[in-house]
């Protein structure tokens, strides 16, 4: 990657792991851990550890973020939560469209859509995730999977999102151990680019970072980190311990 117009983003998505003492040592943990990082971090807690996580890192360069949104700014929706309760929470950021959620919660292309349009609404950033199943990679149709699921965030019926950023996860390598090389997660980063500057511009679509998830850890970061479009990671397993967590960012520092 060109360090001077990205800088690495690395997330924490915690999905629905710990409980308040967990997230608090973590990020006690964190703190000690730190120092200057070479990438932009954000944590992504389950909803009721959020208050823990903006408490436990206040004063350091860590984000905080929703891991879903309503696509409604309030209303009747039992058990969801708006951007705006987000923000007044302490959040800065939200994930939209994991493939978790894509699978669980049936939410497809124009409901991430819609999230990403209620975070911006809220002044939140979506990381927007995108990714082909092991399925669809085997039938070769990876890139007709990623054209589709950029489309719908990209050219929607509510406009062009003023800011967001990308995380390329192909769904077989998440919490599966198979990470995808260096030059298999390059050659998907290399083609969201181009749609990003198809649809965008080149100028936009060189400034919005794609960060790889999918089984990162300390030992593969560096690896993958150094692929040109590949800006960050956004992290499962491995951030769910701070000292792994705080590898893996580490690791953003060794690129140049
Ligand atoms: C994720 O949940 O976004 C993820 C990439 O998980 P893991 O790192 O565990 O594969």
């Amino acid at each position: 990657m060109n360090p001077s117009m990205r800088r690495p983003l690395v997330a924490a998505n915690w999905k629905m792991h710990l409980v308040r003492a967990e997230a608090r040592t973590f990020c006690r943990t964190l703190v000690g851990e730190l120092g200057a990082p070479p990438a932009e971090v954000v944590v992504f807690p389950s909803f009721p550890l959020i208050d823990s996580v903006v408490d436990g890192l206040a004063g350091m360069p860590v984000a905080v973020g929703g891991q879903d949104l309503h696509p409604r700014a309030s209303g009747a929706h039992t058990g969801d939560v708006s951007a705006q309760q987000l923000a007044d929470a302490g959040c800065t950021w939200v994930l939209c469209g994991h493939s978790e959620r894509r699978a669980d919660h049936a939410e497809d292309d124009a409901l991430v859509a819609a999230k990403a349009h209620a975070a911006r609404a809220a002044d939140l950033v979506p990381l927007i995730c995108v990714g082909e199943t092991g399925e669809q990679r085997k039938a070769g149709k990876t890139f007709a999977v990623l054209e589709r699921q950029l489309a719908a965030v990209l050219g929607s019926e509510h406009g062009e999102l003023d800011r967001f950023d990308l995380a390329y996860e192909p769904v077989w390598a998440i919490g599966t151990g198979e990470t995808a090389t260096p030059e298999i997660a390059q050659e998907a980063h290399a083609f969201i680019r181009s749609e990003l500057a198809r649809r965008l511009g080149d100028e936009r679509g060189e400034s919005i970072r794609i960060a790889y998830g999918g089984s990162v850890k300390p030992a593969n970061a560096a690896s993958l980190g150094a692929a040109p479009d590949i800006d960050g990671f956004l992290v499962g397993g491995a951030s769910l311990d701070a000292e792994s967590f705080s590898g893996i960012i580490a690791a953003c520092g060794a690129r140049t």
